[in-house]
């Protein structure tokens, strides 16, 4: 049975966020490293991003970042991690994926959800079986779950992917999820 080592976090770059939402990746970020599991991540140092990496890296824990080369700037690659420069936006996706062994999902924006979605639909296409939690605190995913409830009940998605579908209120409980489900898998 393959252990989970590293956790891959996708999560939203803005720094206009409600103070509430910096302060959940925080704690993500110290649980990854209290556990001593490696953060994978986008590489920057602005909004959730940067605030899990930081807090991660702060208490101990390993932290790999991801970057491409066009975003170095706007995204201020957090340089006090290890970190990759990668020429763009796919290989950085691919070295994510390849890097991680589940994922966590904090709120973000367009990035963070294109992001699940393809880690969801490669899982649909039976190309991975690594775990995957979405992690708020206030609901912030709900829409989303609400969502693919809709497209399961339209048939487009069948019942048995509902499994997949992993919605948590708490770090700890996002990451015993990811470690529960790694062993339901047998990765
Ligand atoms: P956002 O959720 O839009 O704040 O973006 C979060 C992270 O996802 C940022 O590091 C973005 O660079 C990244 N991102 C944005 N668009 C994409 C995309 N199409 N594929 C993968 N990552 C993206």
């Amino acid at each position: 049975m393959k252990k989970i080592r590293s956790v891959c976090v996708y999560c939203g770059a803005s720094n206009a966020v409600d103070p509430a939402f910096i302060d959940l990746a925080e704690r993500l970020g110290r649980e990854l490293a209290r556990l001593g599991l490696r953060l994978v991540y986008g590489g920057g140092g602005v909004g959730l991003m940067g605030a899990t990496a930081r807090a991660a890296h702060e208490a101990g824990g390993s932290v790999l970042g991801i970057m491409p080369r066009f975003l170095l700037q706007k995204e201020q690659i957090y340089t006090d991690v290890e970190h990759r420069i990668v020429e763009d936006m796919h290989t950085r996706k691919q070295m994510m994926f390849d890097e991680a062994d589940a994922f966590i999902v904090l709120p973000g924006g367009i990035g963070t959800l294109e992001e699940a979605v393809e880690i969801l639909s490669w899982a649909r296409l039976g190309l991975h079986a690594k775990p995957m939690a979405f992690l708020d605190e206030d609901g912030f995913w709900a829409p989303f779950f609400e969502l693919m409830d809709h497209i399961i009940k339209g048939g487009f998605v069948p019942e048995g992917f509902r499994d997949a579908l992993v919605h948590c209120h708490k770090p700890g409980e996002a990451i015993s999820a990811l470690l529960d489900r790694a062993v339901v898998l047998d990765m």
